[in-house]
C-alpha cells in the first residue's frame, strides 16, 4: 500500500486501493498516515470518500488521528434503538417525529417556512431515555449517529477539543443525514464559566457555536441534539441555537410497567400477573428508566439466589427448575435499588420547562 506521506492522508482509488495524494497539507506536515493508522482500522477512510474515491475537501486539513477517532469511537454505525424500545414519552416521540424525523426524511418538503431548527435540546433527570431518543431518531431517519460526551472534550481532550469538534462536524457533513448527540451539553455551553472561564474552554465553546452556525445556515442535513440534566446552566446563546427544547420527564406508571415487561420478556422471564406488575409500578413512583432497569436486574437474580440458598450448586442448577421472577423478588430488590432522582430536582426541571421548554 502506498500511504500518502505529504498530506498525512491516503486517498483511495475507486476500488479502494490507495493512490498517492496530490494535495499538500502544511498544518500536518510530518503526520504520516502510516504511523497513525493501523491496517485493520483504516476502513474509516473508505466510508468517508466520495464516489470518486477522493477524500472530501473538508477533511483534508484535519489531523488523521482525530478523524480516525471520530469515525471509530464517536460514530455509531448501528445505533440499534427503535421507537418501540422506548417506554412512554409519547408526547416527546410525537414532537420529535414531526420536528426532526420528517425533515430528515423529506428535506424537499421541509423548506422555507417549514424549514426545521437544526438544534434540539433534551433535558430532564438522568436515566430517562434521552440518549435512547437520540439513537432512535438516527435509526428512524436512517441517519448516521455521532455520540460525544461534552465533558470528555474538556477533560480527555485537553487543548485539542476544538480540533476534535472540527473533525466531528467535518465527518458528520460527509455522512449526511447525520445526528450529532452531545451529552452533558451544559459542560460545554454553560454560562457559569463566563467570568473566570479558561481561555481554552472559551475557545472550545466558540468553535462549537461556529460549527453549529455553519450547518444551520446551509443546506446540510445535520441535526444537533444536546442532552442535559442541568438545563438551568445553559446560557442564552446556547438556548438560542437549541431552538426546540423538550422535557424528558421520569417515566409514568404505565411506562414503568412497560419497562418491566419488556426487559423480562426479552429473556423469557415475564410471568407476573397484571396485579403484581401494577403493584410494582405503585411501589416505584419516582424511579427513572435506568433505575427500573437496575431494579429488574436485581429482581431477576431472586430465583437464582434462592436456589443457591437451598444448597443447589450453581454448576448443577438447571434453568428449567428455576422458579419465575415474582413480586416478592421485586420487593426485595426495592430495598437495594433506590431512586436516583430527588423530588426537589424535579421542581427545577418543571420550572425551566415552563420558562424555556417547547410545546409544554
Ligand atoms: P439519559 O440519556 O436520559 O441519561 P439513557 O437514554 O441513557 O438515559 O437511558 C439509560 C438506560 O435506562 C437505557 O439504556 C434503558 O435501559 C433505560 N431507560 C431509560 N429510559 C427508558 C425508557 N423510557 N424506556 C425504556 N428504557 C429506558
Amino acid at each position: 500500500r502506498n500511504y500518502g506521506m505529504r498530506s498525512g492522508f491516503p486517498r483511495r482509488g475507486f476500488r479502494g486501493n490507495f493512490v498517492p495524494p496530490i494535495k499538500s497539507n502544511v498544518g500536518n506536515a510530518g503526520n504520516t498516515i502510516s504511523s497513525r493508522i493501523s491496517e485493520k482500522n483504516d476502513d474509516f477512510l473508505e466510508i468517508l470518500c466520495g464516489p470518486d474515491g477522493e477524500l472530501p475537501e473538508k477533511l483534508r486539513n484535519l489531523e488523521p488521528r482525530l478523524i480516525e477517532h471520530v469515525s471509530n469511537e464517536i460514530m455509531d454505525k448501528d445505533p440499534n434503538v427503535r421507537w418501540n424500545d422506548i417506554a412512554g414519552l409519547e408526547h416527546a416521540k410525537k414532537c420529535v417525529t414531526e420536528m426532526v424525523i420528517w425533515p430528515l426524511l423529506r428535506p424537499d418538503i421541509f423548506r422555507g417556512c417549514r424549514s426545521p431548527g437544526r438544534g434540539l435540546l433534551l433535558f430532564g433527570p438522568p436515566g430517562t431515555g434521552k440518549t435512547m431518543i437520540g439513537k432512535a431518531i438516527a435509526g428512524e431517519a436512517k441517519a448516521t449517529f455521532f455520540y460525544i460526551s461534552a465533558s470528555s472534550l474538556t477533560s480527555k481532550w485537553i487543548g485539542e477539543g476544538e480540533k476534535l469538534v472540527r473533525a466531528l462536524f467535518g465527518v458528520a457533513s460527509c455522512r449526511q443525514p447525520a445526528v450529532i448527540f452531545v451529552d452533558e451539553i451544559d459542560s460545554l455551553l454553560s454560562q457559569r464559566k463566563s467570568d473566570g472561564e479558561h481561555e481554552s474552554s472559551r475557545r472550545l465553546k466558540t468553535q462549537f457555536l461556529i460549527e453549529m452556525e455553519g450547518f444551520d445556515s446551509g443546506n446540510e442535513q445535520i441535526l444537533l441534539i444536546g442532552a442535559t440534566n442541568r438545563p438551568q446552566e445553559l446560557d442564552e446563546a446556547a438556548r438560542r441555537r437549541l431552538t426546540k427544547r423538550l422535557y424528558i420527564p421520569l417515566p409514568s406508571s404505565e411506562a414503568r410497567a412497560c419497562i418491566v415487561r419488556n426487559l423480562l420478556e426479552k429473556d423469557g422471564l415475564f410471568q407476573l400477573s397484571d396485579e403484581d406488575n401494577a403493584t410494582i409500578c405503585m411501589l416505584t413512583e419516582g424511579y427513572s428508566g435506568s433505575d427500573m432497569k437496575n431494579l429488574v436486574k436485581d429482581a431477576s437474580m431472586g430465583p437464582l439466589r434462592e436456589a443457591l440458598r437451598l444448597g443447589i450448586e450453581i454448576t448443577k442448577l438447571k434453568k428449567e427448575d428455576m422458579r419465575p421472577v415474582t413480586l416478592q423478588d421485586f420487593e426485595n430488590a426495592l430495598q437495594e435499588v433506590r431512586p436516583s432522582v430527588s423530588f426537589n430536582e424535579l421542581g427545577t426541571y418543571e420550572e425551566w420547562n415552563r420558562q424555556f421548554g417547547s410545546l409544554s
